[in-house]
């Protein structure tokens, strides 16, 4: 059973762990007080995530959301307290199990992997309530505080959880070495073109995180490289004010192609490499030029 998943230590009283096709490398975080234990995000929901965790600590699991895309709230329904910005509730609502399942089985596809479905996704079970998560919320485990910091941008409710004690921040995909601020509309239920925010929103919630710097000494975010130095999180900040201030003008890049247009890298760097080789992680980011002012 256990199998199911890639884990390891990556802190004190933190295991990361990933699904085992870690198809998109979508990563999430089992953080382990003392009297009770907190899931930062549940992936796509493949596998038994409650088994795997109920394996590991035999005390209660909270599930603590960064945000509400289907790579990572997938396993939710499979604990009974959920907790998510009201801001993405939206997104829940957007994505139907079959749609998350077709978009599974196209990422196996594309990576030639095996999909065994006896590990089926968990999707298709009721999704418990979900808690409404507001900026500045504590959430006490034991010897472990985490402070819910809202950080709107990728998503309209995104959020950050801040380990006070051991200065680490969990970033979601608020920020990782190349944050997406240009994700098309197919994801909103707003009516807009794009889900993600104004970059100037994006900026705003840089500062808010760069003006508490001196608490925070490792970030752990969502995708690929999983751990980032605070000089990536510097390097994202610089790119976002270097866009806004009009000295990057951005260079185009495919991701997102055929479905937005005139989407672009503040540095040029390729998606595919970036969070993987030592270079890339000099902090970039993914905008539209028409989707930079509030
Ligand atoms: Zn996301």
């Amino acid at each position: 059973m256990l199998s199911a998943f890639r884990y390891s230590k990556v802190a004190k009283n933190i295991i990361r762990v990933n699904s085992f096709m870690g198809i998109t490398n979508e990563y999430f975080y089992l953080v382990l007080g003392t009297h009770r234990a907190a899931l930062i995000d549940s992936g796509y929901g493949i596998g038994d995530l409650r088994k795997f965790v109920s394996a590991v600590t035999d005390r209660p699991c909270i599930v603590l959301n960064t945000h509400g895309h289907p790579d990572h709230v997938g396993g939710n329904c499979l604990f009974d307290e959920v907790h998510l910005h009201p801001d993405d509730q939206g997104l829940l609502e957007l994505y139907s199990a079959k749609e998350v399942e077709s978009m599974v089985e196209n990422l196996l596809c594309e990576k030639k992997i095996w999909f065994d479905h006896h590990e089926r996704l968990t999707t298709d079970t009721v999704m418990p309530e979900i808690i409404p998560l507001h900026d500045g919320e504590i959430f006490d485990l034991g010897g472990v505080t985490l402070e819910t910091i809202a950080m709107p941008g990728h998503s309209p409710g995104s959020v950050s959880f801040l380990y006070k004690e051991e200065k680490i921040l969990f970033s979601g995909d608020n920020c990782g070495p190349q944050p997406l601020l240009a994700i098309p509309e197919q994801c909103s239920n707003a009516g807009r073109k794009y889900s993600s925010l104004p970059l100037e929103t994006f900026f705003k919630s840089l500062i808010r995180i760069n003006e508490r710097k001196a608490e925070i000494q490792q970030i752990f975010n969502c995708h690929k490289s999983g751990e980032l130095p605070i000089s990536c999180f510097e390097g994202v900040l610089e790119a976002v004010e270097g866009v806004l201030l009009g000295k990057y003008r951005g260079v185009p890049t495919s991701i997102f192609q055929g479905k937005v247009k005139n989407v672009f890298s503040a540095r040029g760097l390729d998606p595919e490499l970036v969070g993987i080789t030592e270079e890339s992680f000099c902090g970039d980011v993914i905008f539209a030029k028409d989707n930079l002012w509030e």
